[in-house]
């Protein structure tokens, strides 16, 4: 893969046609790092939100050896990567295929379920294994969040209990987990579904052994900026201390947007431009399925060598491909003379971004290169907003 120092230094030295995705591997070590040493628990990377290769064996560099899977493309992804890392199969609906693959075939122990039913095919499908680690997925609220995880999974409170004991029987390891919502933009989530995690096991009274809070952790994007991550590891540890479990429990959580966000950016070029909409050769069917389906807003960056001295006005994108739908409403803050030709960075789609890229209309074609500048926000600088004099960055 190609290197270059920064964004602006590879749209003027190459003018590239095709978009480029810009990695920062950087960036993902820092998340890990931060991850790893500041998350009292253990950290389990949601490969979903970014199945790269090479960033799977950048978190592993970086001390990540856990990963949630919730397919077994996943598994077998991981597995062939990273033969020493342990895998956790936390999709609740699962294939019995899937589940006896992964078990004879790729070690997997860890499973999560939110019915008696796929409780069952987990324990036909691994012939009754008794060295198994269940996770109970319950039901939790999505309203601080940005993306509601909360109406496919989970178990409601009222079936928890009996959920828990049946899990109980089974199991090695009992666990119990949940997800507040990708992007959660409060600790106040967590708290929430601690106290239902409470309730349950106070009703089912059973051993716990395990209590993973899901992903859910923020990154920053333009109107998006959520409390310091500290303030969430915080919050978790206190409600996680509180539970009626033993000392030995273990918290885990499953970071996946908040691992990768800042990993990847995207190069694209604007090829019209008609009043405040830009044409640009990415879009809804590349890496910007997010801005375009669900209106997320990312940050934006003109990059020209000599900086323009215009105000900033809002403009919204049209994508390469034919289709209406590709179309992303914004609105992107860019110079107001942004024209045809002129190359923009889209930052922070390191998470459900390049992981989405399809090659519909013949798009989708488009160069890697790794760059060393900093990604456009970065949530792993505490307090310190300035880069250069933040204190608390983690160093590597
Ligand atoms: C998607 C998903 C995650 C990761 O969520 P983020 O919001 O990206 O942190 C973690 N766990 C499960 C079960 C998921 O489905």
């Amino acid at each position: 893969m190609h290197k270059h120092h920064s964004a602006l230094g590879l749209a003027t030295a190459l003018e590239p046609v095709q978009p480029v995705t810009l990695l920062r591997p950087h960036a993902a070590r820092r998340a890990a790092r931060f991850f790893v040493e500041k998350f009292q628990g253990r950290s389990i990377y949601a490969v979903k939100a970014n199945p790269s290769p090479e960033l799977i064996q950048l978190l592993w560099e970086s001390g990540i050896t856990h990963f949630d899977v919730a397919s077994i493309a996943e598994v077998r992804l991981v597995a062939n990567l990273l033969p020493e890392a342990t895998l956790c199969f936390m999709h609740p609906v699962k294939a019995k295929e899937a589940i006896a693959e992964a078990y004879f075939d790729h070690g997997v122990r860890v499973f999560s379920l939110d019915t008696h039913e796929e409780l069952a095919k987990i324990l036909e499908a691994t012939g009754d294994a008794t060295d198994l680690t269940l996770c109970v997925r319950m039901r939790a609220s999505s309203n601080h969040s940005k993306l509601s995880l909360a109406s496919k999974f989970g178990a409601e409170q009222s079936e928890m209990a009996a959920l828990l004991m049946a899990a109980r029987q089974a199991a090695d390891a009992l666990g119990i987990c949940f997800h507040v919502g990708s992007q959660a933009m409060s600790p106040a989530a967590y708290t929430q579904a601690m106290a239902r995690v409470r309730a349950a096991i106070v009703e089912a009274s059973v051993t716990v052994d395990v209590i993973d809070v899901g992903g859910g952790f923020p990154s920053i994007y333009p109107g998006m900026e959520p409390p310091a991550l500290e303030a969430y590891f915080w919050t978790i540890h206190q409600a996680f201390e509180q539970l009626p479990i033993s000392y030995s429990a273990e918290l885990w959580c499953e970071p996946g947007r908040a691992l990768c966000a800042e990993y990847a950016s995207l190069l694209v070029r604007v090829e019209k431009r008609r009043g405040d909409e830009l044409y640009i050769n990415d879009g809804a069917y590349g890496a910007l399925f997010d801005a375009a389906h669900v209106d997320w807003r990312f940050p934006v960056k003109l990059l020209r060598a000599n900086e323009s001295r215009a105000e900033l006005a809002p403009f919204s994108f049209y994508g390469p491909t034919c289709d209406d739908m590709d179309y992303m409403e914004g609105p992107f803050e860019l110079p107001a003379d942004v024209q045809a030709g002129d190359y923009i960075e889209i930052g922070m789609l390191g998470a459900y971004g390049c992981a989405m890229r399809t090659a519909f209309n013949g798009f989708g074609e488009g160069e890697r290169v790794i760059v060393d500048d900093e990604p456009m926000e970065c949530a792993y600088l505490g307090e310190q907003p300035d880069v250069e004099r933040a204190s608390n960055v983690v160093t590597l």
